[in-house]
């Protein structure tokens, strides 16, 4: 391998030197491309930053034409330049004029260089720019000289974003400037903060190392300590469950062991980095092979990528587990992405509000983060490159908006708007104790979903009627290990305790699918989703499925159990279910257990297969209870968890109030009781048209009991029934509008905020 440039670490150290010198931003840059072309002896180095519309823009150069600075443009696929931004990979070339992609601007003057080297530069997952260095003659650059350039690459990263402020508006890395972007809602309210993030970061004062010895030393360790954590994982995790195979966990193990991956951490540190910039850098890179990557496996072993760096910048800081604490002040965070257990570990911590770049509403972070009751917004691809650490934030999750560096006016109209909701939140803790019946006397009861033991406070707060839906899989989903026998018992006592008396529906573990344990060990899925999930999973895990089903029966001693099981698609998945209860009750009262004082077998309604099976077990079963967040997604063929087709698709919509009514008249006539639990039912429209089909049980987030109870405490569902049933059978137009249209004039707008 040719080695002609081999002093990164002097170049490092003169950038460290520029730096600290405090020039203006533009003549740093300036500095930069003059010191790059001179160490590496190229003839010509050029920076390219993306803008607003974006084009890569000609910032400074050495070599080329000055006059072409700030005038040069091109497009995002054009020439060797925009190659690299497209596909956020380096780009090194002999001949660069013979090369396909090779585009000719005259005005740069750079018909005589041959030789190209260029590196995107890359933040927070995105291109923002390209950093190129050219020579006359034709030579090949070697990895050493790729790499230099790519560690220099994430230096110019954080110098460019202060050139923003001297080029006006057209560079888009990220302004200082108010913006404003939308999400989608996780969990309603208002929020204001500082922003955290909660990836750890690596601030550009401490890219440089001053002892390089100190780096490497310190960087071994944090490897070997790295590995030794994931090795004692993959031990105590395996065979926890059902010996399945271990191919997730193994993965994993190999990228901690990989040696290349440690080869280029070192490189990068001997190259002058400290061990923190070392591991950004990888980090950076992985992040923007995610933007462009598509394969699910691929996107999960870059997922697993940047776990790991995240991990070992941790172990540098001396930080190991997450330790959420925060500060005082008032604190937004932001996540790329974030698991329950990671989230739950703000609890205490008195954020203001949440913000994950990559989550949509039906994910797990949301679930926590709605029994946090925190303000949360998800879906907001560029966000940890928008935000810079200090940034103030609001986040508007009533109207799914995220305001950036608001200003004063912004930020006045939302203090106004948060009066006037808490104003609406006194309203509703008044209707605490009031019944949910509508005008015309229809009584309705209102549940709370849950599946952690904070939910349950709410159902005192909130005047809910009890659980309608209680997710047991949690438990296992936050648990550092499996949860034995005794925690679960446990766990689905204290569940009873603080439900004082009311009922509480214990949905029976809903696994696979997006609530992957570590140690679940799945084959990798094509559709996880419509794969070896739910009841499917808990069936042919008998041994772990019992084990449920006997912490139920023994928590549940002297009380009524009403006991659910999920995604039920033909009968014979229920009886066997309910054949494993009923033997596993035998089991436990020949052992002389008392079981519960009431039994109450119910299946979810989650596939639109189970609503046409409703005849083979309406003498079997006790209830039914329809999960719309999952019946809607394979009704309509919408993936819930892809946040691009999530929302495609309404409840208020005629295609599925009428299956929705076709299941309720069914059970109706063979005299099932059903109701509903998806989080769909939370939005006082859905509640009232749900109703209206005849449904009398209604289970949701404990934030939408009171603006449901308040809707319905205002309507007169005989009327709405009328309107509605004439749109199923009659209308064309959009069901959605017509509806909202029908409440705004009968209740005003203050029902449907
Ligand atoms: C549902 O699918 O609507 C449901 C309530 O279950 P989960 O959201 O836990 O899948
Ligand atoms: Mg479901």
């Amino acid at each position: 391998m040719p080695h002609s440039f081999s002093a990164p670490r002097l170049l490092m150290n003169r950038l460290r030197q520029m730096m600290a010198a405090g020039h203006e931003t533009r003549d740093r840059l300036d500095k930069t491309v003059q010191l790059i072309a001179g160490t590496m002896v190229a003839d010509v180095c050029s920076i390219y930053l993306r803008t607003k519309t974006d084009e890569l823009e000609l910032v400074a150069t050495e070599g080329l034409r000055r006059e072409a600075v700030f005038s040069t443009k091109l497009a995002m696929d054009e020439g060797l330049v925009g190659q690299i931004a497209l596909t956020a990979q380096p780009l090194a070339i002999q001949d660069a004029p013979r090369h396909p992609a090779f585009s000719y601007r005259p005005e740069t003057g750079e018909d005589p260089y041959h030789a190209f080297l260029g590196v995107p530069i890359l933040r927070g997952g995105r291109v923002i720019g390209v950093l190129t260095v050219q020579n006359r003659t034709e030579r090949a650059y070697g990895e050493d000289e790729i790499e230099s350039l790519q560690t220099i690459a994430m230096v110019l990263a954080e110098l460019a974003v202060a050139v923003t402020d001297e080029v006006g508006d057209r560079i888009s890395l990220r302004g200082r400037r108010a913006a404003r972007m939308s999400g989608r809602v996780l969990c309603g309210g208002i929020g204001f903060g500082e922003i955290r993030f909660h990836d750890p970061e690596v601030p550009a004062a401490k890219f440089f190392a001053e002892d390089q010895s100190r780096e490497i030393s310190r960087l071994g360790k944090a490897l070997r300590t790295l590995r030794l954590n994931v090795d004692s994982m993959v031990t105590i995790d395996s065979g926890a469950l059902m010996g399945e195979p271990r191919d997730v966990l193994e993965t994993y193990r190999l990228l901690a062991h990989d040696p290349a991956w440690t080869e280029r951490l070192m490189d990068a540190v001997d190259g002058g980095l400290t061990a923190e910039a070392a591991i950004d850098r990888a980090r950076r890179e992985h992040r923007a092979r995610l933007e462009t990557a598509t394969d699910p496996y691929i996107r999960e072993r870059l997922y697993d990528l940047e776990d790991l760096d995240n991990r070992l910048l941790r172990i540098l800081s001396g930080n190991e587990t997450l330790k959420a604490e925060i500060a005082d002040g008032d604190v937004v965070l932001v996540a790329r992405r974030l698991g329950p257990a990671d989230l739950l570990e703000y609890r205490e911590s008195g954020l203001k509000g949440i913000l994950i770049e990559d989550a949509s509403v039906s994910s797990h972070a949301a679930i926590v983060a709605r029994a946090m009751g925190i303000p949360t917004l998800g879906g907001l691809p560029g966000l940890t490159t928008a935000l810079e650490g200090g940034d103030k934030v609001i986040v508007d999750a009533e109207d799914g908006a995220l305001h950036l560096r608001p200003d004063e006016a912004v930020s006045n109209a939302y203090r106004n708007k948060v009066a006037l909701s808490s104003e609406r939140e006194e309203r509703y803790a008044a209707l605490r104790d009031e019944p949910a019946r509508s005008l015309d006397g229809v009584d309705v009861r209102l549940m709370l979903n849950a599946g952690l033991q904070l939910d349950l406070d709410h159902l005192q707060t909130t005047g809910a009627d009890g659980v309608g839906l209680f997710r047991t899989e949690f438990q296992f989903l936050v648990a550092e290990s499996m949860p034995l026998l005794g925690e679960q018992v446990k766990f689905y006592h204290d569940a009873y305790e603080r439900a004082r008396g009311k009922p509480v529906i214990f949905r029976t573990v809903d696994l696979g699918g997006d609530k992957m344990l570590p140690n679940l060990n799945q084959e990798r899925e094509e559709n996880p989703a419509l794969g070896w999930r739910s009841i499917r999973f808990a069936l042919d895990s008998k041994g772990f499925f019992r084990r449920q089903l006997r912490a139920l029966l023994r928590a549940s001693t002297g009380r009524p159990l009403w006991i659910m099981f999920p995604m039920i698609t033909v009968a014979e998945e229920f009886f066997e279910a309910k054949a494993l209860l009923l033997d596993e009750l035998a089991w436990s009262e020949a052992r002389g257990h008392d079981g519960p004082s009431e039994l109450h077998i119910g299946a979810m309604l989650e596939t639109p297969s189970f609503g046409f099976a409703l005849k083979e077990v309406c003498a079997e079963v006790d209830f039914i209870s329809i999960g719309t967040n999952d019946l809607l997604q394979f009704f309509f063929a919408a993936d819930r968890m892809t946040p691009k087709v999530a929302d495609r698709y309404d409840l208020l919509s005629r295609p599925a109030l009428r299956f929705l009514q076709h299941v309720a008249e069914t059970c109706d006539t063979l005299g099932i009781p059903a109701s509903i639990c998806g989080e769909a039912t939370g939005h006082p429209a859905n509640a009232l048209c749900l109703i209206a089909l005849g449904y009398r049980q209604l289970s949701m987030p404990a934030s939408s009991i009171g603006p449901v109870k308040f809707a319905l405490r205002s309507a007169n569902i005989a009327d709405i029934r009328h309107t509605l049933c004439k749109q199923l059978d009659q209308g064309t137009g959009d069901l959605r509008k017509e509806v909202l249209a029908m409440f705004r004039d009968t209740h005003g707008s203050d029902a449907f905020h």
